[in-house]
């Protein structure tokens, strides 16, 4: 399946998600974790690829494999949302930190960081929606995925 298609799934994919999970916070945070996303998803939706390429002998091998998407669903669903609190907690002390500072260089760097942990939050949840919806497309196609490689 051409890399455009996996794109058009996968971004999209990733801001919905992340915007579905951050409902009620700040509009402009809840922006840099989607564009975070965007940019995962991106990424993630290549990364089957570049483990399995599509011209080798082994395209759909072990990383296109439905035993490492059980695996990594697990993995995912038991810490994702775990990591991504931690760095939103992270992202709201910088924010506090940034209304204290009386130096706008130290302001700014708190945004910076506040924005920094925000985006990070995206790019994770939008590196694993880009990865499994690029096993969702491969295991809708005739070739269908292998279970371990
Ligand atoms: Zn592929």
């Amino acid at each position: 399946m051409n890399g455009r298609i996996h794109q058009a799934v996968a971004v999209p994919a990733g801001i919905g998600i992340s915007l579905s999970q951050t409902p009620g916070q700040p509009l402009f945070g809840r922006m840099v974790e989607a564009a975070g996303a965007g940019c995962g998803a991106s990424f993630g939706a290549r990364l089957p690829d570049w483990w399995d390429p599509p011209n080798g002998p082994d395209h759909r091998s072990w990383a296109h494999s439905l035993s490492l998407a059980v695996a990594g669903t697990a993995v995912a669903g038991a810490s994702l949302s775990d990591i991504q609190q931690h760095l939103r907690t992270q992202a709201a002390s910088h924010a506090q930190m940034a209304q204290w500072a009386t130096d706008p260089i130290i302001r700014f760097w708190h945004t910076f960081c506040e924005w920094f942990y925000l985006f990070v939050s995206g790019c994770l949840v939008g590196l694993a929606a880009g990865y499994g919806s690029h096993l969702v497309l491969g295991a809708f196609t005739p070739r269908s995925l292998p279970f371990i490689a």
